[in-house]
């Protein structure tokens, strides 16, 4: 379409029409697996290519767009603070970070008084790292198989997936993984070496897999045992995904660590790592970031955090998850293997790649995220409407069903 065309300027000075997907193609890193669509507009649970077409959005912007897309507090918050400062790192201190860190700590399971906030998920992860080494004075970590918890090398060597982590080795030493939900597996890797444990409440990439009240239950109690800290990482589950605020409150845990981010600020890159009673403290120089705690992104998250409870979205994950679940439940397909999720988290894992399944459901207006090779995994903004949902249903039953 015309509109999105740019005259694009050659490095001989001529220039030339060229389409957004040409440019990008020419300039991106390549490391992206990229979608043919471009989009350049969204509205709650809507997003909108550059030819006007219409799409229910069950990506949620990875799990970023809890609040939906162009939630206009957030807009008004980020547009208030950028006129006023945008640019403050934390050698000082102000008023926005203070008014977000009071907030986010109280939504946080009780103890949780501390926060160090990061501009990402895997940062939340590193700083995790970094402060469970720094207070135990020990160096082993414990995460799961099919475990994710970021791409930088730190985060990566608890990563699961070998397709991620091969090209880089040598990563991260004393990073171990044992079997997912799996209390014998754990109880014998945890020794008194262990720095901290790392689980996902629900595993999010690594197919939806929810674990179980036991297990968390006997991971809590091994790290106290054993003066291990419990991590919990609920980058993908926080912030109402589950029907709760955190997925953790499903299961009454008590980490020592919490690392979240994704719809933190509302789709505004940020993370945090809070810290609970038993991580020591921490000396001054230790660790940083020069955008961590950057007023535009700490007004954007106080705002969403606000919208989270006016708008009480995880009430709201927990009904329309339960109602989309069910509905799941109901369709006879042979090519069904399993449903299953939380809130609206949901997988369907089915007995074929679901590449063309993912493609059939854009043909039919609607964007979806896989979770490995076989589970169609659905994070729509807690905002879509019961009339969307049914629209997704449709065409699940519909794709699910073709020959
Ligand atoms: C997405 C994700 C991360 C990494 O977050 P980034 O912001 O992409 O670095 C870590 N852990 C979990 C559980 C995630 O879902």
């Amino acid at each position: 379409m015309e509109l999105y065309t740019k005259d694009y300027t050659l490095p001989s000075g001529q220039t030339k029409p060229m389409t957004i997907k040409t440019i990008e193609t020419q300039h991106t890193s390549g490391v992206y697996a990229k979608r043919d669509l471009v989009i350049v507009r969204g509205e709650g649970a809507t997003l909108w290519d550059e030819q006007g077409n219409e799409y229910i959005d069950c990506v949620g912007g990875q799990g970023a767009a809890n609040l939906g897309h162009a939630h206009p507090a957030i807009a008004a918050a980020i547009s208030e603070q950028a006129t006023r400062l945008i640019s403050c790192p934390e050698m000082f201190y102000n008023d926005t970070r203070a008014k977000l860190l009071a907030k986010l700590t109280s939504l946080a399971p009780a103890g949780m008084q501390r926060a160090f906030l990061t501009n990402s998920g895997t940062e939340a992860v590193e700083a995790a790292f970094k402060f469970a080494r720094f207070s135990t004075k020990r160096t082993k970590i414990i995460a799961s198989m099919r475990g994710f918890h970021g791409r930088s090398m730190g985060a990566l060597s608890a990563t699961w997936n070998k397709k991620y982590r091969a090209p880089f080795t040598p990563l991260v030493p004393d990073i171990h993984h044992v079997p997912y939900n799996n209390l014998e597996k754990l109880a014998t890797e945890i020794d008194e070496n262990t720095a901290a444990v790392i689980l996902e409440v629900v595993q999010g990439e690594g197919g939806v897999h929810p674990g179980d009240a036991e297990y968390f239950q006997g991971a809590q109690e091994l790290c106290r045992q054993h003066g291990a800290l419990l991590i919990i990482d609920e980058i993908q589950t926080g912030f109402g995904r589950t029907g709760k605020m955190f997925a953790l409150e499903h299961f009454d845990l008590q980490p020592d660590i919490l690392t979240v981010a994704k719809s933190i600020a509302g789709g505004v890159p940020m993370g945090a790592t809070l810290l609970g009673e038993r991580v020591a403290e921490l000396a001054p120089g230790i660790h940083g970031s020069t955008f961590g705690g950057n007023p535009l992104a700490a007004a954007a998250s106080l705002a969403a955090l606000n919208a989270l409870e006016d708008e009480q979205l995880p009430q709201r994950a927990a009904e329309l998850g339960a109602y989309l679940l069910n509905e799941l439940n109901k369709i006879e397909s042979p090519l069904i293997r399993d449903v299953r999720g939380m809130g609206l988290m949901i997988g369907i894992e089915i007995k074929q790649k679901v590449a063309p399944f993912i493609a059939a459901l854009t043909e039919r207006g609607i964007l979806a995220l896989p979770a490995g090779l076989t589970v169609i995994r659905l994070l729509p903004p807690l905002v879509i409407t019961r009339e969307q949902l049914d629209r997704v249903i449709e065409a699940l039953t519909e794709i699910l069903n073709a020959e």
